[in-house]
């Protein structure tokens, strides 16, 4: 049985008047989450999101029920939102690991599941790998290819998220799996740590000190005594014993002729790729074909295979191009009047756009760069996000007689931000 001991710091900072983010050490269930909202918003959302989580999850402890648990939280956080006009548009990060059984092979399996920037990394063999992906315009950017890794730290809209719990009803979540052996130690951690501490120093504390509740305490100091622009929180999940996996490993790797591989397939993180649609959430592929010698198989068989390959990638991409030019939203310009279309700007193939919704705003009431950006087409993956736009557009054209709060959070959901 593989058994996990956690640890974990939280801190204000020393910018902020109050802590929105949010932690849980629980026996087989770790999360942190970062919540953002004007008023009391960015704390109701991430309490929310970790409680409607942990229920969710007891229910279906698996690493699709870890799935549907944070599809969940979204449920929660956007639910609360709607009843309470002092909570609209808040939201919350939320990355979580939890120990599940891989229906495979009855083998326990770490899940790691993330929305928006809080990080989950791995430290294993005394390498930190960063498992999580982080949704934010500058990392999307850095993915595409579009901005260097030193350029996407430090820009101006690293804060903006371009995913995040409570926006919309609906929510992708990216899903990791990883197999746990004694001595991985995982870390999750809100961006008021890695903004303020490098990575390569991050390694080095989670290295030296053995006791995890210790070493989030020394990371959360050390964010603070770098800056402490942000809320800080920190959680360690050891893996103290792993069922002798690491030793049947060990020795399958000895007794094995060819030296290729000095760990077991499978020893290595395994990554899924992002999950995209709640549909596919089902399906994260196990990675236990790996390894097994392939023997040759009949030509003809291999005929049969490559051409029903052929027939099967041809039909997916006729499928991805329909599924693309027709998902998404934008907000463009019928006329004067500013609407909400559903499908990409100027069509895709035969695929047209539609109108969604009139928004009741015209072009003459936004700015005139904002005009220029919705005659283009402003892109967005769903009808929340364009709305939110719309309503942004129109807001910041409209002179505010209101005093606003002088603390507002300085992490927000992109409402403009980029399709990508
Ligand atoms: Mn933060």
């Amino acid at each position: 049985m593989t058994v996990l001991r956690g640890g974990a710091a939280t801190d204000v900072g020393r910018v902020r008047s109050n802590n929105q983010d949010q932690l849980l050490v629980a026996e087989r269930l770790f999360a942190v989450a970062d919540g953002m909202g004007g008023h009391a918003g960015g704390e109701v959302a991430s309490l929310a999101a970790v409680e409607a989580l942990q229920t969710a999850f007891a229910a279906s402890p698996s690493a699709d029920g870890l799935a549907e648990a944070v599809r969940n939280a979204n449920q929660a956080v956007w639910g609360r939102a709607q009843q309470d006009p002092e909570l609209r548009g808040m939201g919350t990060t939320l990355t979580a690991v939890a120990l599940v059984m891989d229906e495979g092979d009855d083998d326990d399996l770490l899940a790691v599941v993330n929305v928006g920037d809080s990080r989950a990394y791995l430290l294993r063999d005394g390498e930190l790998e960063q498992l999580t992906e982080d949704h934010s315009v500058p990392e999307e950017l850095r993915r595409a290819g579009r901005l260097s890794d030193a350029e996407a730290a430090s820009h101006p809209q690293r804060n903006v998220l371009t995913r995040a719990l409570g926006i919309d009803p609906q929510v992708d979540v990216d899903c990791f799996q990883v197999t746990p052996y004694r001595g991985d130690r995982l870390m999750l951690a809100s961006d008021g740590l890695y903004n303020e501490v490098d990575e390569s120093d991050i390694a080095v504390v989670l290295r030296r000190i053995a006791d995890p509740e210790k070493a989030a305490e020394e990371l959360v100091k050390m964010a603070r005594e770098h800056g402490g622009n942000d809320n800080i929180t920190v959680v360690v999940v050891d893996v103290v014993d792993d069922d002798s996996r690491s030793a049947r490993a060990s020795a399958a790797v000895a007794n094995e002729p060819p030296p290729a591989a000095r760990r077991p397939p499978d020893a290595a993180p395994r990554r899924s790729a992002p999950v995209q649609t709640p549909a596919s959430a089902g399906a994260l592929p196990t990675g236990r074909a790996a390894g097994h010698p392939r023997r040759g198989r009949g030509v003809t068989l291999r005929a049969v295979l490559f051409v029903g390959v052929v027939i099967a990638v041809l039909g997916a991409g006729v499928g991805a191009t329909a599924w693309y030019g027709r998902a998404g939203y934008f907000v463009g310009a019928r006329g004067d009047e500013v609407v909400i279309f559903k499908g990409r700007p100027g069509g895709l193939l035969w695929f047209k756009p539609t109108v969604a919704e009139p928004t009741g705003a015209f072009l003459s009431e936004v700015l005139p760069g904002r005009a220029e950006d919705i005659r283009a087409g402003k892109e967005y993956g769903s009808i929340g996000a364009a709305r939110l736009y719309v309503s942004n557009v129109t807001e910041e054209a409209t002179p505010t007689t209101t005093t606003s709060l002088p603390s507002s959070p300085s992490t927000t959901v992109a409402p403009p931000a980029p399709v990508l």
